[in-house]
């Protein structure tokens, strides 16, 4: 076939540049990939992402690295994460603070809807409302009784504001009208260790970290934080059954790139995602903490983008109602 000179060198072109994609595509991943992780090491997010790298490493063909970046509830890590090279080796974890930090940090220096692209969506975890072993009120009537009586006195730990036990913390003590002295830590895993040791008092903390701790009888628990009993803890009450009508948090998570990472990097990246959260081994640990999967086809760039501007939407108000600022 005799094609015209200008169709033919078109087409050399075209599929010049498309090898040299494929080239690109290739080459990644070559080398390991960051999993930034904005919380202290052993806390539910650490939990999920260390759970994760190896799957995600499996399916890219290279390592998966966790790196824990501390600190203001989240935020730290977030805006290393957006300022990071955007070549496709800097990914990021977060859970719905990336929707609440907005309204809680007024001077956010980073933008999560201008900042990042968007790989898909995680996991959903459910939250449990714990006190020390030897903490004396046994069920939640007793703690909202207890507590009005006692606010000086009472702890309440949390991950700094931004974090969802900060979130869960706030809610409940406007829902019961006390205001507790709260301990902030870089990570619900450190809190949860001064709460074991009996150092600070109540703490409301992510079913990825508390199943375990739960079963071992190493905390008191009042309820958890879903609508609905959890499968894993059927013995535990939810809030809202107990008369705290309408009392949830579930923690969506995401993961993120710094804005402009190559389309190729973003499209393996996806489906690493969903090879990871598609493998047995990950679907069974994931069921016994508690935790649900997305069905395979939410967990998408468009999915996750669609999902965070609409909780910033609605925790926006929210958060300004409370009137709970962290500068
Ligand atoms: N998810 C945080 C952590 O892993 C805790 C929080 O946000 O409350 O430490």
């Amino acid at each position: 076939m005799n094609l015209p000179r200008r169709i033919l060198t078109g087409v050399i072109t075209a599929s010049a540049l498309l090898a040299a994609a494929a080239v690109q595509a290739q080459g990644y991943p070559n080398r390991p990939i960051a999993l930034v992780v904005p919380f202290a090491a052993g806390g539910p997010t650490d939990v999920v992402a260390r759970m994760l790298a190896v799957p995600l490493g499996k399916s890219l063909g290279t390592t998966v690295v966790v790196e824990n970046t501390l600190g203001a509830g989240g935020t730290i890590a977030a805006n290393r994460v957006a300022r990071a090279t955007p070549d496709g080796y800097t990914i990021f974890i977060h859970h719905m603070g990336m929707a609440t930090a907005p309204a809680l940090y007024r001077k956010l220096p980073f933008d999560p809807l201008k900042d990042f692209e968007y790989i898909g969506q995680v996991v959903d975890v459910p939250m449990t409302l714990l006190a020390r072993k030897d903490f004396p009120p046994n069920n939640l009537k007793e703690l909202i009784t207890y507590l009005r009586a006692n606010r000086e006195k009472v702890m309440l730990a949390n991950a700094g504001l931004g974090a969802v036990s900060h979130l869960c913390g706030m809610l409940f003590q406007s829902t019961i009208g006390v205001d507790l002295t709260t301990v902030p830590y870089k990570g619900t895993g450190p809190a949860m260790t001064d709460l074991i040791g009996g150092q600070v008092d109540v703490l409301c903390d992510q079913t990825t970290q508390t199943v375990p701790i739960i079963k071992d009888n190493r905390v008191k628990v009042y309820g958890v934080t879903t609508t609905k009993r959890l499968a894993g803890l059927p013995n535990i009450p939810t809030l809202d059954e107990q008369g705290m009508k309408g009392f949830e948090v579930k923690v969506w998570h995401g993961l993120y790139a710094p804005k402009n990472t190559p389309k190729d990097a973003l499209d393996k990246l996806n489906k690493a995602l969903r090879d990871a959260l598609n493998d047995p081994v990950i679907r069974q640990r994931m069921a016994e903490l508690s935790s649900d999967i997305p069905p395979m086809d939410k967990i998408t760039p468009e999915g996750l983008r669609t999902h965070l501007e609409a909780e910033i939407a609605k925790w926006g108000p929210v958060i300004r109602k409370a009137g709970v600022y962290a500068d």
